[in-house]
C-alpha cells in the first residue's frame, strides 16, 4: 500500500461515532415509538386505525375526539403510519418506562426530551449506592419472549453498554437477586415458574415488565396458551414498553424502579 492509499483511506471525512451511549436518540429510521400528530382525529380514523392495528392499541375518546395510543401494546410494526402518514409518524424517541400501565397511553405528541444512556446510568449508579450501599442484583427472566428483548438486554452487558460500570450486575439466581427483569408475555407453559421464580427472590424485591409482551401480552396477546401480560401472575412496579427496548429505554426503567424504592424508603 502506497502512502497516498494509506491517506485516503485515514482521511475520507468518516467518522465514526465517538461514544454512541453519549448520543440522545438514534438513527432517524429507528422506529423509536408511534406519535400523534393530531389533538383531534374523527371516528372514521380511529376505527380504520384500530382495524389495521394488530395489538389493538388505539383509542378515542367520543367527547374530545382524542385519539390515544398504548404503548404497553404497540409493537411499532409501522402499518398505522402508513395507512395514515399524516396523523401518525413514527419518532425514533424511545416511548418512556411508566410506574403503572395508564402512564404508558399517549395522546397528541407534546414532545420530550431525551436523556443519554450515560447520563442515566450515572445518576442510577449514585441511587444504588444510596439505597442499597452495594450493587443492584438482576434476575433476568424469560417467561415466553421472542428473544428479541433479551438481545438488548445482553447488550447491556457488552463492552458498549457496560452496565456493571453503574454497579449492575446479572446473577443466575433469584435468592441472589434485588430486582427481577421479566419478558415475554408469559406464557401459561412459563405461569408457574414466573411465580415461583418471585417468590423465591428475596424481599424487599422489584419487578420490571420488559417489552409490550411483558406489558400487555404484545403480538401474543391473551390466548389460550399466554396470560396476557406478566402483571396478571406477579406485582410489577415499573412497565417498560417497546418491542424491544433499547439499552437506554431499559436502563431508563431500572432508575424509575431504584426511584420507586427510594420514594417508599423516605415515606417510612
Ligand atoms: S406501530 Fe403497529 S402496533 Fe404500533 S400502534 Fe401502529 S399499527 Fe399498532
Ligand atoms: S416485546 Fe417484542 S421483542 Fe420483546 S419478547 Fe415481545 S415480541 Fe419479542
Amino acid at each position: 500500500m502506497t502512502n497516498s492509499d494509506k491517506n485516503s483511506i485515514m482521511d475520507d471525512k468518516i467518522v465514526t461515532v465517538q461514544n454512541p451511549t453519549d448520543m440522545t436518540g438514534v438513527s432517524s429510521g429507528y422506529r423509536g415509538k408511534v406519535v400523534i400528530a393530531h389533538d383531534k382525529v374523527s371516528e372514521i380514523d380511529f376505527e380504520n386505525l384500530d382495524k389495521t392495528c394488530p395489538t389493538h392499541s388505539f383509542d378515542f375518546d367520543k367527547k374530545s375526539q382524542a385519539l390515544s395510543v398504548d404503548h404497553g401494546k404497540c409493537i411499532t410494526c409501522d402499518k398505522c403510519r402508513v395507512l395514515s402518514p399524516t396523523l401518525i409518524k413514527i419518532k425514533s424517541n424511545f416511548a418512556p418506562a411508566s410506574k403503572n400501565k395508564a402512564g404508558l397511553v399517549e395522546s397528541f405528541d407534546v414532545g420530550t426530551a431525551e436523556r443519554s444512556y450515560d447520563e442515566l446510568g450515572k445518576e442510577l449508579k449514585e441511587k444504588i449506592h444510596n439505597l442499597y450501599g452495594r450493587s443492584l442484583a438482576i434476575r433476568e427472566v424469560d417467561a415466553g419472549s421472542c428473544n428479541g428483548c433479551e438481545v438488548e438486554i445482553t447488550a447491556l452487558n457488552n463492552p458498549i453498554y457496560d452496565i456493571e460500570r453503574f454497579g449492575i450486575h446479572f446473577v443466575a439466581s433469584p435468592r441472589h437477586a434485588d430486582l427481577l427483569l421479566v419478558t415475554g408475555p408469559s406464557s401459561r407453559n412459563m405461569e408457574i415458574a414466573l411465580k415461583r421464580t418471585y417468590d423465591a427472590t428475596p424481599n424487599p424485591k422489584l419487578v420490571v415488565a420488559v417489552g409490550a409482551c411483558a406489558c400487555s401480552g404484545g403480538i401474543f396477546g391473551d390466548t389460550y396458551a399466554t396470560t396476557g401480560g406478566i402483571d396478571r401472575i406477579v406485582p410489577v412496579d415499573v412497565y417498560i414498553p417497546g418491542c424491544p427496548p433499547r439499552p437506554q429505554a431499559l436502563i431508563y426503567g431500572i432508575l424509575l424502579a431504584i426511584d420507586k424504592k427510594l420514594a417508599a424508603k423516605s415515606n417510612l
